[in-house]
């Protein structure tokens, strides 16, 4: 009798872990291109990521996502990380290559190609966001590296928000980095792009992370939220006739992204897609 390989294992690591879509478009994907492998979650505590880590082989452990709390928390347990990851700071994909991990992070590559779908082109452009946590760096490097012309960053924690402003300062020299200590600082007039990577909105009573009446119809409003679909900010904004879009297809495109790095091939997103339409 032919002995079948045993599936090579991907998962996310993380706390909590259960809420995650990612099980259904990684493992669509894998069967769909007939990859023996199999992505399960990893509900970790803070002090088993170290060990978890070292033994990824052991367990047949090909890659990983990382979420929150350990994107920054793993970087010391990597042998390297990739250009993006390091200016990131933040990890949310792991390959592991024989004894060697490496870092990358796929959230800002995922962000800007479903922002390439909603036909923005963030060339010159001036940004806008809420919140300087892990989601933020993710999107403020990579609207940096693509060329935009401002970013504007703010958060309800001040030293954060400075914090990036000046790391961003430190690696983008041709960037207008402004940092609003308060919400009337912030430049909506000129801005594009209003990103909302703060969880505000995830709840239902959420209040408003900042007034749309100040948002300018030329302004494309981002909620990283996906659940709900439409966080008050954005139906607020939608009814005002701005053009809006929730973070589902960011989610599909950072998932999209670690599939390449594991596997080398293109990830069918459109199967991927259906399966987060379905279990969301
Ligand atoms: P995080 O690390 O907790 O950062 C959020 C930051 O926003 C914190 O510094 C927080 O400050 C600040 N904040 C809270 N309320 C605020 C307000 N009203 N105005 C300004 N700043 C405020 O979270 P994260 O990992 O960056 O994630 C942020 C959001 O993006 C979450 O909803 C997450 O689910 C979402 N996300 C979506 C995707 C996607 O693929 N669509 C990917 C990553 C993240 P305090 O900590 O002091 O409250």
């Amino acid at each position: 009798m032919e002995h079948k390989p045993s599936p090579k294992i991907y998962g996310l690591i993380g706390f909590p872990v259960e809420h995650s879509l990612s099980p259904f478009m990684q493992g669509a994907a894998f069967s769909l291109l007939k990859i023996n492998a199999e992505y399960k979650l990893f509900p970790l505590q803070e002090n088993q990521v170290g060990d978890f880590l070292k033994h990824l082989g052991d367990n047949n452990i090909f890659g990983l996502n990382v979420t929150v709390p350990y994107k920054e928390k793993v970087i010391p347990f990597l042998s390297g990380l990739s250009e993006e990851a390091r200016l990131i700071q933040a990890v949310n994909t792991i390959k592991r290559e024989n004894d060697k991990l490496i870092g990358f992070n796929t959230d800002g590559a995922g962000f800007l190609r479903h922002l390439k779908d909603l036909g923005f082109e963030p060339k010159a452009r001036r940004a806008v966001i809420l919140g300087s946590g892990g989601a933020a760096r993710a999107i403020s490097v990579a609207l940096s590296l693509s060329g935009a012309k401002a970013v504007c960053v703010y958060d309800v924690d001040i030293s954060r928000s400075t914090r990036l402003a000046a790391h961003l300062k430190d690696n983008f020299k041709n960037l207008e980095i402004l940092h609003a200590s308060s919400l009337a600082d912030l430049p909506l007039a000129r801005a594009d792009l209003l990103v909302n990577a703060t969880p505000i909105g995830m709840k239902d009573s959420d209040p408003l992370p900042i007034d749309p009446e100040f948002i300018l119809k030329k302004t494309l409003v981002y909620d990283l939220i996906y659940n709900p679909k439409e966080t008050h900010l954005l139906r607020a904004a939608r009814e005002r006739g701005l053009k809006v879009s929730n973070g589902l297809g960011m989610l599909l495109y950072q998932g999209a992204a670690s599939f390449k790095i594991w596997t080398g091939k293109e990830a069918p997103v459109e199967t991927m897609r259906s399966q987060l339409l379905k279990n969301l």
